[in-house]
């Protein structure tokens, strides 16, 4: 009963937190609901805030879960656009969360860790992180293929982005890449979380899913690639990954999505969009090309959150 009680309180306290995003709640639930051994999430700290941390982490205690938590670092957000200046500004802390089940599912993950920060054994490491989150074996196995050298031979830029942004879009609720967008086990795993968070804590669910639409200006900012020492994989490319930036604030914020085009943009430009939040993700429809910054001026670090 104390166990259960102790559940509990941790579900309604991730529920109405302020720190996680709806997607971190989601893995927080499933993994304190014991349908997944481990996880790893991202807690964002300010000053108004500032208990969440304590209190997260005596909850956890009392469940009897093991974590590691990393050492606090600061994040950004953009603070205002004006002119040909995106303004950045440091407004709170982030701490990385390792949960686990028990010593054994973070010792598993340390030898991982290890392997990991010393590049070796890449086969070895992703079977062991593989078994740890549960994903499912084609998955593993396909994870293990993905060398640079393979996505090259075997899947154009657009295709290999193409990809990232469906399986998004098709399974919301599970934490890998699936081997491919028909992946029956992924499938699987994405109908189970879903019931298990609609059981648990139906609040989060609807929000998770419930679509918000907002029309704004995009300002195409920097565009990504896969590179081997600065230089991109692919030697042409059929498409475009850019960061795009809201110029309106939505909710008080300026957001940055991540937009994948058949059409090459000068960066600057400003495209007039409808942009749609759902689950951890964006859907975005541009209407029109409409003008260019120039001497865009947007200099921060982008933060690269790993999914567990
Ligand atoms: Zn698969």
């Amino acid at each position: 009963m104390f166990k259960k009680e102790a559940l509990e309180s941790l579900y309604d306290f991730v529920v109405s937190s302020r720190g996680f995003s709806l997607k971190d709640k989601v893995k927080i639930i499933l993994f304190a609901s014991q349908v997944k051994r481990a996880s790893s999430v991202v807690m964002r700290i300010n000053s108004r805030d500032l208990e969440e941390k304590f209190t997260f982490e005596k909850k956890l205690k009392k469940c009897g879960f093991v974590f590691l938590a990393s050492k606090p670092r600061s994040y950004e957000e953009i603070e205002k656009i004006s002119g040909n200046e995106i303004k950045w500004d440091i407004v709170g802390l982030w701490v990385n969360y390792d949960l686990f089940k028990n010593k054994r599912g973070m010792n598993s993950f340390l030898a991982y860790r290890h392997l990991a920060l010393k590049k070796q054994e890449h086969a070895r490491r992703s079977i062991i992180a593989g078994r740890l989150y549960d994903y499912p074996k084609c998955c593993i196995k396909q994870y293990i293929r993905e060398t640079p050298d393979w996505l090259k031979e075997n899947l154009s830029y657009y295709r290999l982005y193409k990809k990232l942004h469906d399986s998004d879009k098709k399974f919301p609720f599970i934490c890998h890449e699936p081997c491919m967008i028909g992946c029956k086990g992924s499938r699987k795993l994405d109908m189970l979380y879903s019931n298990m968070i609609k059981k648990i804590a139906p609040e989060l669910w609807d929000a998770y899913r419930r679509k918000v639409s907002y029309d704004t200006e995009l300002i195409v900012d920097s565009e990504s690639d896969i590179t081997i020492h600065g230089k991109s994989i692919f030697d042409q490319k059929d498409g475009h990954e850019y960061v795009v930036i809201a110029r309106h604030a939505f909710n008080g914020k300026h957001y940055a999505y991540n937009l994948l085009s058949k059409t090459a943009y000068a960066r600057g430009t400003i495209l007039k969009a409808r942009v749609t939040h759902q689950y951890n993700t964006a859907y975005i429809k541009i209407k029109k090309a409409d003008g260019v910054i120039k001497n865009l001026i947007s200099e921060h670090e982008y933060e690269v959150l790993k999914k567990d």
